[in-house]
């Protein structure tokens, strides 16, 4: 071993074992696409960067990552498995395939609520009348993975437009999840500094703003102390 090497292995065999050392973590990230036709579909605003933040910051943590990741403009961080979805539905495939082996899943993704039933094969001819897409609801992903008998421990994201606290306790709630991070909708969405505040058992912890990386490095900082309670 190189001199420096050694004393840097010394120095982190000092500071004990990361944090999400040897854990098994799933995210989700960025947007989900619907197609209407071939060039026109249904989407969430989401620029992927939080939830590629999250997992830059678990990877650090010493986790094994997994990112499902709509289309986004990002590069996943050196050192995680990256797996491209488009739709929710090929999201929730993704994912459901690989909960029961995750210690941890992290549902930071916009997922579009609904799906056009009838996706066009050519493109749709513009016309003089309304258009009329008939929608069909996605799959609640986190909501079914936070359902599994031998589930991982879940964390939700909610982008909220008002009354952030009230709706973010009201969806952990709903949603059956230990621990949900919310953020208001116009803080967040293209920036790269978010404001979150977490909401779990003990009521809420506020994370004032910062760069989406240490928003993200606190937030797994806050799942690791959670984990050996659960
Ligand atoms: O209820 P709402 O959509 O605001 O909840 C947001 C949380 O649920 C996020 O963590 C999001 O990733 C997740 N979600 C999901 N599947 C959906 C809708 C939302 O996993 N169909």
């Amino acid at each position: 071993m190189h001199g420096l090497d050694h004393v840097f292995a010394q120095v982190a065999a000092a500071l004990g074992p990361k944090a999400l050392s040897k854990k098994k973590v799933l995210i989700t990230a960025g947007p989900t696409y619907e197609p209407i036709d071939t060039v026109r579909g249904v989407t969430n605003q989401s620029s992927g960067k939080m939830g590629y933040a999250v997992a830059q910051a678990a990877l650090e943590a010493g986790a094994e990552v997994t990112l499902v990741s709509g289309v986004t403009a990002l590069a996943a961080p050196a050192g995680v498995e990256r797996v491209d979805v488009i739709t929710a539905r090929e999201m929730h495939k993704a994912v459901m395939a690989r909960a029961e082996k995750a210690d941890v899943f992290i549902s930071v993704a916009a997922v579009a609520d609904f799906h056009p039933v009838d996706p066009k094969p050519h493109k749709i001819k513009r016309g003089n009348g309304n258009l009329n897409v008939e929608l069909a609801p996605n799959p609640d992903i986190l909501g079914e993975v936070a359902a599994l008998p031998k589930g991982p421990f879940c964390v939700g994201f909610a982008a909220e437009t008002e009354d952030l606290k009230a709706n973010a306790q009201a969806k952990r709630k709903k949603k059956g999840i230990p621990l949900l991070a919310a953020n208001l909708a116009h803080e967040t969405f293209g920036k790269d500094t978010n404001a979150l505040t977490l909401f779990d058992d003990n009521g809420l912890h506020e994370l004032a703003r910062a760069p989406k990386i240490v928003l993200a490095r606190q937030l797994v900082a806050h799942i690791a102390k959670m984990l050996p309670l659960r």
